[in-house]
């Protein structure tokens, strides 16, 4: 939660920035609508406060007039004195008069030290409430009418232009009060919600850091298995493992790769060694026969370098295919043309069946995997025998087959020829220089196009390799 110092700048993690966030709206939303909520209360008091003075000034006024007759049609000064004092008790200063404008009661001057203090209170209540208040002494006249006589006049004084009483700020002050409260306890639970929530988003966080962390130190085993419902962290979290399954899959690959080429050099570097070793202990005598064999040692050794530099070119460049429409027909007729002396030399019968002319692929990688299944089809076919190459056009695919009348495959080795290293008769392969790493090749760069290749095989009858390469790239 804490902050971290790095190179002088101050860092925070994601949870404690996420709480502190969380509080800082909430205390913020929270303070406007508490400002807000209190300038229409205070607006909406003031109105009331307002209309209840009128009120009041109204009632006044009518009860004047109802007791001017229940008095006889005349003023009666006890009971103008009775209404004069129980105005004063609403804050209230009456001055009556008759109507011929002779003062009948006031309250100035029936208890003028009194009036005076209630002013003063008034005002002193206000400037608490509002230290901007301003306001002071109003009067407001009105006429006492009987019938259609005006029979006197009451002035009301009183603070003006509103004035609150005791009662009416200390209901003022709760509701603030209250207002204050609600905000504390929304920021509060703000706090400890929004804590909840940095937590929730801030742990995948953390576990995608260790695992990356585990993964730059080369060990890949560990997996995210933490929920979350926020599709980014979910998106993030199944990257990583992802991430970490590929690099597990390569660095597994890798291993078995090394451990491939030491396997596959071992026997012609022992031979070779062996060999060389016997002549110069003078064991065997050096002559052309034995020079010959430390030879094609050497060129087996070569020939799986090369091969080897062809898997590693094409794995490095997996994912650029230079796609584009190419005449299918004319490369079949080029890589056929490469095999001439080969195939005439060993009396092989070659034939076409070219139904699809053109393919939308690369064309090297095209080219490559050719030269491996013709190059194979000639190894592995006696002299006199055939190869059958065709081409032919499905709604999804483009279909090449090379089917050679050879040696064929048995159903034990079948499962397992496109494996790196895989031979299926070791002694022949070596005869024929054969390092197992064509077909590799081959199932790689098809898989690459989004394609598919199969094989069927008869041993003693021959086999027929067959790539299918989408038209449009699988998904
Ligand atoms: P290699 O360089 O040994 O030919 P490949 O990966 O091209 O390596 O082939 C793997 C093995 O599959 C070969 O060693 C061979 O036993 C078998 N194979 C491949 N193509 C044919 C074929 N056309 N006829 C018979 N066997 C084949």
């Amino acid at each position: 939660m804490t902050g971290k110092t790095n190179s002088g700048k101050k860092r925070f993690s994601l949870q404690f920035k996420l709480t502190a966030a969380f509080l800082a709206f909430t205390l913020l939303l929270f303070s406007l609508i508490g400002i807000f909520v209190n300038f229409l209360l205070e607006k909406q008091f003031e109105n009331y406060v307002i209309d209840k003075i009128a009120q009041r000034n109204s009632s006044i006024v009518s009860n004047l007039e109802a007791r001017y007759t229940d008095w006889g049609g005349k003023w009666d000064a006890a009971g103008l004195e009775n209404i004069g004092v129980n105005a004063l008790g609403d804050s209230l200063m009456l001055r009556v008069s008759d109507a011929d404008g002779t003062v009948l009661w006031d309250a100035m001057t029936h208890n003028s030290g009194m009036c005076a203090t209630m002013l003063q209170d008034l005002a002193e209540n206000m400037k608490g409430y509002n230290a901007g208040f301003t306001g002071g002494y109003e009067e407001k006249t009105f006429p006492v009418t009987v019938g259609q006589n005006i029979v006197g006049n009451v002035s009301i004084g009183y603070y003006g232009p509103y004035y609150y009483t005791d009662n009416d700020i200390n209901f003022l002050n709760s509701l603030n009060q209250l207002l204050l409260i609600a905000t504390l306890i929304a920021a509060a639970v703000s706090f400890v919600f929004g804590a909840i929530m940095a937590k929730r988003l801030s742990s995948p966080i953390s576990r995608v850091i260790h695992t990356a962390g585990k993964i730059a130190q080369g060990k890949y085993d560990d997996r995210i298995h933490e929920k979350s419902n926020t599709t980014e962290i979910v998106e993030l979290t199944q990257a990583i493992n992802i991430l970490a399954e590929t690099l597990a899959k390569q660095e597994a690959l890798r291993k078995r790769l090394t451990a491939d080429v030491a396997h596959e050099l071992r026997t012609p570097t022992a031979n070779l060694q062996s060999h060389i070793e016997a002549m110069i202990d003078g064991v065997w005598e050096l002559d052309a026969a034995r020079l010959e064999s430390c030879h094609e040692e050497t060129v087996r050794i070569s020939k799986l370098v090369s091969d080897l530099e062809n898997l590693a070119r094409f794995e490095a460049d997996n994912l650029i295919l230079k796609k584009e429409d190419f005449d299918l027909a004319r490369l079949i007729f080029k890589i056929e043309k490469s095999f001439e002396s080969d195939i005439s030399h060993r009396n092989i019968h070659v034939t076409q069946d070219i139904s699809a002319r053109r393919l939308t692929a690369d064309e090297d990688k095209i080219e490559q995997i050719l030269v491996n299944l013709i190059s194979n089809a000639l190894k592995y076919t006696p002299e006199g025998g055939s190869i059958e190459i065709r081409t032919a056009e499905t709604p999804a695919a483009i279909v090449i087959s090379v089917k050679d009348s050879g040696i064929g495959i048995s159903s034990e080795d079948l499962p397992y020829i496109f494996e790196r290293f895989y031979r299926a008769d070791k002694s022949r392969s070596r005869a024929t220089g054969g390092s197992g790493i064509g077909l590799a090749i081959v199932k790689f760069l098809v898989e690459a196009h989004g394609g598919l290749v199969t094989v069927e095989s008869k041993p003693g009858e021959g086999s027929e390799f067959t790539v299918m390469i989408p038209k449009e790239p699988l998904p």
